[in-house]
């Protein structure tokens, strides 16, 4: 090529991309798995997802070289934030052989995991030897009853619960909880919750059931709107509004007036925030997707595999998100319910 001809590759540009509503990609969710060893209702239903359940094949999951070399490229978009996530994060093998090079991807402020906590026992510390320096684990309740009705496992709350102990014995701090909140399924966890993590000292953040899918049955009867739910822990433990931390937190915070911490309430169906959302989430197949309801990704695991260089990639994954115009929640309403769209457990939550 001479010094005249223009390199026809997409060049890389140092502005990072903006979608149509003006939002950056600042966070990106990784699924490294659509497989998981529990079974929540509103997730993976054992009904739907029974034993003949066709997960991925392993030759059509990203391997973590590739996750690295697409991860990196979002970094260089503007990326700061990475989660990685599934299905169950923690039944792929080898995860701390992912976490590290994703640690050392220079720009990376804050990289977590969010996982159902039944293999913390072991993993906790590779993981955060590894380079992982905070985890959130999912937990619906501290009714052992309740705990497996809810999440289908087969297996004690103790273990997670020493998950978490884990966790902490090895320093991933803060450890965040997540609480899903269902009607009719663990109202009565609310507060028990809350106790619980005011006296641990984790960060616990209820999470307003969500339409996601379409196979949880999802009705807004079942939703627990987040007025209810802070109305509920105020009333035990008196709380005051906090301001977030950064714009666009998903989570809304609250501090107990006796400063025994905080909760979070995530209430994108009460209260969406779509406005400011700047989250990107790469599927286990490596499929680009821009919403949480999505009905399609964008593959970028063809053009990875067909050889494409990181200049190539970097320009597909700004024109997805150029294009984006997502804002499901903010619209959300009787006519959406029935939309086709992704699986939460396929792109993470
Ligand atoms: N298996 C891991 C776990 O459960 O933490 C990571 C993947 S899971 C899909 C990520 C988060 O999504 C979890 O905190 C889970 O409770 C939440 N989640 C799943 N389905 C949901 C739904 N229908 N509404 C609200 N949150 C949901
Ligand atoms: Fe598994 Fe997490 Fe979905 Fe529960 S929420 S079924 S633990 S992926
Ligand atoms: Fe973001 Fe889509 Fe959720 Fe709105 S509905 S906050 S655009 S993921």
């Amino acid at each position: 090529m001479s010094d005249t001809t223009p390199d026809p590759r997409p060049q890389p540009s140092e502005a990072p991309p903006r979608d149509r509503l003006g939002r950056q990609p600042r966070d990106l969710r990784i699924s490294v798995t659509d497989r998981c060893n529990f079974r929540c209702t509103y997730c993976m239903p054992a009904e739907i997802f029974g034993r003949d359940y066709a997960f991925l094949p392993r030759s059509q999951i990203l391997t973590y070289e590739e996750i690295v070399r697409l991860a990196a490229i979002f970094v260089r978009l503007g990326v700061e934030k990475l989660r990685i996530t599934g299905g169950e994060p923690t039944v792929r093998r080898d995860l701390p052989d992912l976490v590290r090079p994703l640690a050392a991807i220079e720009g990376v402020r804050d990289l977590t995991l969010t996982t159902n906590g039944s293999a913390l026992r072991t993993l906790a510390a590779p993981l955060a030897g590894a380079g992982l320096r905070r985890i959130t684990v999912s937990l619906d309740s501290l009714d052992d009853a309740v705990f497996r009705a809810m999440s289908g496992a087969d297996m004690p709350l103790a273990r997670v619960l020493d998950g978490i102990v884990a966790a902490r014995e090895a320093g991933l701090a803060p450890v965040k909880i997540n609480m899903v909140v269902k009607r009719g399924s663990n109202e009565a966890s609310i507060v028990p919750m809350a106790r619980w993590a005011r006296d641990a000292g984790l960060i616990l953040r209820y999470i307003e059931y969500m339409d996601v899918g379409t196979t949880n049955g999802w009705r807004m009867d079942d939703v627990v709107p987040w007025a209810e739910i802070v109305a509920l822990v105020d009333a035990a433990f008196p709380l005051e509004a906090l301001p977030p931390n950064y714009p666009g937190e998903v989570a809304t915070r609250f501090r107990y007036r006796d400063g025994a911490g905080e909760i979070g309430v995530i209430a994108s169906v009460t209260a969406p925030f779509c406005g400011a959302c700047t989250r990107a989430r790469l599927s286990a197949e490596g499929e680009l997707f821009t919403c949480l309801f999505a009905a399609r990704g964008t593959d970028l695991r063809a053009p990875l595999r067909a050889g494409a260089d990181d200049a190539e990639l970097e320009a597909r994954i700004r024109a997805v998100w150029g294009a984006r115009d997502d804002r499901y929640s903010d619209v959300r309403s009787a006519g959406t319910a029935n939309l086709p769209r992704v699986e939460m457990f396929a792109i993470g939550g």
